[in-house]
């Protein structure tokens, strides 16, 4: 169980570029990144406007000489400094990633890229070779394999729970696209233009979200031949909004793989079922607690997180045990968020005008309990409240 606990000597010290105000996936590095104190952030080229950049990285505490204008200048002044950073988190559009990735692991720092790495194999090897050479880590967020059940899914086919391994389904077919919303959102926008998205829409953006699953899942992963269709059904799009993939797999098991932005009606959609001789296990990034396991002919069962019958190797990262739903660190941190304001707003004299669980709210809980205990210890008879 993981208690918060740092698990290196002294905080990474760490940087981002991109991830600024309304950035869709910043705050979730952010917030990922620093929980354990494994990473301080203290640098960072966090916008493509330079102002709001600064301003930005200003607001979340980065002190403003390390907000650079742009990340070339992120890494030239941090390699002056004694106290730089050592690693960066890559976070803008995907025509970025390969020239920042390059110019990172050539500036001697560790990278954490997001999804796709970059668009062509060759620059991808390329990468691949100057980290190896530089002895440098490269960390690319294919963030839902992190989750607790795809260890316990991984150590259930390592451990032949599934017997042998036939078919491998995959999805991630969400509607959010559906219309052309490019024409007002930007981080759509983006990602339907060839030049900053690359050659691919959906194949990319969420495709490679599953495959990846299925990688981490089964050890033997490997394509021999693969087989895609692809096609825009909203008008004008150049890239595709809808795909359908088949790949045979090495050993001889196949797998299909549905990448989509236009299943109307579906949230996320991402969905891995992996089907061997015995049994087949299903996990969905939207139940993430959950890891379906239906052996054959017998009553199906549902495994949660954090529970005591799930292989070790799943339990090391578990962190807040079985039961409690993982939606309670949001919770906690709008509470911490609500506490923080009022304190500061107590320290200037003002007068808070928002509600949280405050001594009134101490004070009810301890009297119910007084008066439950009282009732019950009375015979379970009504009393005065
Ligand atoms: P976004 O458009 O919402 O935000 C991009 C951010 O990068 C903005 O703050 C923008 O100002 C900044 N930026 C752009 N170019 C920059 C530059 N040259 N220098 C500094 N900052 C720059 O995009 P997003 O949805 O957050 O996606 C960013 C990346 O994250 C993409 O590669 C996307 O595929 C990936 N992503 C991954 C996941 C995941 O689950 N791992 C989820 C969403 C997005």
């Amino acid at each position: 169980m993981i208690n918060g606990e740092k698990t290196v000597e002294t905080p990474i010290r760490w940087a981002m570029i991109g991830g600024g105000r309304g950035s869709q996936i910043g705050y979730i590095h952010r917030s990922s990144a620093v929980r354990d104190h494994s990473f301080a952030l203290l640098a960072g080229a966090f916008d493509l406007d330079p102002g709001r950049g600064k301003e930005f990285g200003i607001s979340i505490g980065v002190d403003p000489d390390r907000c650079y204008a742009d990340y070339r200048t992120l890494f030239a002044e941090e390699a002056r400094r004694e106290d730089g950073i050592e690693a960066v988190s890559i976070a803008t559009p995907n025509s970025t990633h390969y020239e920042m990735t390059k110019a990172a692991l050539e500036a001697g720092l560790h990278v954490i890229c997001e999804k796709p790495l970059c668009f062509k194999t060759e620059e991808a090897e390329e990468l691949a070779k100057i980290a190896d050479e530089m002895g440098l880590v490269v960390g690319v967020m294919y963030g839902y394999s992190g989750h607790q059940m795809i260890e316990q899914a991984r150590q259930m086919v390592a451990r032949g729970d599934l017997g042998e391994i036939r078919l491998i389904n995959m999805q991630f077919a969400h509607g959010a696209y559906h219309t052309a919303i490019e024409k007002e959102n930007p981080a759509v926008k983006w990602r339907m233009d060839p030049r900053l998205a690359g050659p691919s829409c959906v194949i990319a953006d969420v495709g490679t979200h599953p495959l990846f699953l299925a990688e981490a899942i089964l050890q033997d992963f490997e394509i021999e031949q693969l087989l895609c269709s692809r096609k825009s059904f909203v008008e004008d799009r150049v890239l595709e909004d809808n795909a359908f993939i088949l790949m045979n797999l090495k050993g001889g098991a196949q797998a299909t793989l549905w990448a989509s932005a236009i299943n109307c009606g579906s949230l996320h959609g991402q969905k891995i079922r992996i089907i061997g001789s015995k049994a087949s296990i299903e996990w969905l990034d939207e139940q993430p607690n959950q890891l379906a396991y239906e052996i054959e002919g017998e009553p199906a069962r549902v495994l949660e997180r954090g529970a005591a019958y799930l292989y070790p190797e799943a339990l090391v990262e578990d962190r807040i045990s079985a039961g409690h739903p993982e939606g309670l660190f949001d919770a906690w941190s709008n509470l911490y968020r609500r506490f923080a304001i009022a304190m500061n707003q107590s320290k200037k004299g003002e007068k808070t005008d928002f509600w949280f669980p405050d001594i009134r709210a101490g004070v009810q809980g301890v009297k119910w309990v007084e008066k439950c205990v009282e009732s019950a210890d009375k015979g379970a008879v009504w009393i005065e409240y």
